[in-house]
């Protein structure tokens, strides 16, 4: 079928990217315990893993699995017990400069309209005002919300309020996208129409971000959206298997192959 962008307007074909084998992120040895009430509770347990640009990778795994911890210390906002996470080959110190965040539950600010909560993102980026706003702008039509720049996250379903949250995460342009559980508090019809329009957006190059790192329990949606699968084990935290997917997008894909990834 015709590639057709957000707006329904057919344009250009879209640009299929390949991973170009440039290292975007990385973690060496990477452990995680949180603090317990007697001991350290050791989550992840020892994970090397490296995004590169070009790929969408998948943290596949059940609840409890550490998908969320190894995400957090990818994207810099949590620090690791142990080991490094280096972006672009430098590791990091604080909140990873490469990389923005969508969430399960959307975090949107209630008391902000959409545009302001779209201008979060810049503002904690140092962005100057009189930029903030065309950036924004830009963002929130891009993700198919042209009109509701004025709008309270209250006044929206739960499918334009995540669009909101990707809106903010896009617009800081951010080198690797990463999404924790980003459809699953969606109703299944919204989750599959966002998903695909995001892929779609991925896929057309008007956004300039080169990696997509996404945690899911959903197998289904992680063989459609991810070049690769990296599974977590249940228990202790670390990484069962990791895997190419080979079908080339569009994805359309029989998941049943899959079943048996988690345990
Ligand atoms: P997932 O995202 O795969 O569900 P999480 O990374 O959220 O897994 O959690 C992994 C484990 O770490 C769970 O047992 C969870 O209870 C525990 N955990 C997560 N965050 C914290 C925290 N801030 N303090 C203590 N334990 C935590
Ligand atoms: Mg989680």
């Amino acid at each position: 079928s015709a590639f057709r962008n957000l707006r329904g307007v057919r344009t250009a074909a879209p640009v299929v990217r390949a991973a170009d084998g440039d290292v975007l992120l990385a973690a060496d040895g990477l452990t995680k315990s949180y603090a317990g009430a007697d001991r350290e509770l050791p989550v992840l347990t020892g994970i090397d893993l490296t995004v590169r640009a070009g790929e969408v990778v998948a943290l596949l795994g059940k609840s409890g699995s550490g998908k969320s911890t190894l995400l957090r210390c990818l994207a810099g906002l949590i620090p690791p017990s142990s080991g490094t996470v280096s972006y672009r080959g430098a590791p990091l110190t604080g909140a990873n400069p490469g990389t923005a965040m969508v969430f399960q539950t959307f975090a949107l600010l209630p008391w902000l309209t959409v545009q302001q909560n779209v201008e979060l993102g810049l503002e904690a980026r140092g962005v100057p005002a009189d930029r903030r706003a065309e950036a924004a702008l830009q963002a929130i039509d891009l993700i198919g919300l042209d009109g509701f720049e004025s709008a309270y996250p209250k006044e929206l379903s739960g499918g334009m309020r995540q669009r909101v949250g990707f809106a903010r995460a896009l617009v800081v342009e951010p080198d690797v996208l990463m999404m924790d559980e980003p459809f699953s508090a969606l109703d299944v019809l919204t989750a599959e129409n966002l998903r695909g329009e995001l892929m779609e957006l991925w896929e057309s190059g008007q956004f300039p971000t080169r990696a997509v790192v996404l945690v899911t329990h959903n197998i289904e949606e992680a063989v459609l959206m991810a070049d690769r699968i990296v599974v977590l084990g249940s228990r202790p935290g670390t990484i069962r298997e990791t895997f190419e997917v080979a079908l080339e997008r569009p994805r359309d894909r029989d998941s049943a192959a899959f079943e048996d990834l988690i345990d």
